[in-house]
């Protein structure tokens, strides 16, 4: 069944995705970098070091109710995502998903995002670490600049 949403494209309150965009990027709202139509920010529960979401700049909890433009956007950037991972943590390998719709399990099932999840051998199962606690070598705050600061390195200041 299809509905009406309140607002499509402004900022929803309640919605993590909304919020950081109303925010100044940095450490605050833990924006890496925004494009056009989507924008890449920094998990605040992150499974791994280096966990980003990258997401449209409009409140759509379907990739289909998206542009085109917006969709290819988002794969860009997830791929940007990869190069910046790969310099700043050189992990072994990569998570990359969607949960949409909070029967598959996401945790912001209004606004649609893909996960990247850096993966190094012999640590944790992606799938099994639901619920568990993690203890994770470096704070928020140090991955948001050490990513932050290689992204622009690597696609701003050409
Ligand atoms: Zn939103």
């Amino acid at each position: 069944m299809k509905y009406i949403q309140s607002s499509t494209t402004g900022h929803e309150s309640g919605c993590i995705f909304c919020e950081a965009l109303a925010k100044e990027d940095g450490p605050g709202n833990l924006v890496i970098v925004r494009g056009k139509a989507a924008f890449v920010m920094l998990n605040l529960f992150p499974y791994t070091n280096g966990h980003l979401m990258v997401a449209p700049m409009n409140h759509q909890a379907q990739l289909d109710e998206l542009d085109a433009d917006a969709r290819a956007e988002m794969m860009e950037l997830v791929s940007r995502g990869l190069v910046v991972l790969k310099k700043v943590y050189n992990p072994n390998a990569f998570n990359l998903g969607a949960n949409i719709g909070q029967e598959a399990g996401a945790g912001v099932p209004g606004h649609v995002h893909l996960h990247i999840v850096p993966r190094w051998a012999g640590d944790t199962n992606f799938m099994s670490t639901v619920g568990e606690v993690r203890v994770l070598p470096e704070t928020i705050d140090d991955s948001y600049k050490r990513i932050r600061a290689a992204w622009l390195q690597t696609f701003m200041e050409r």
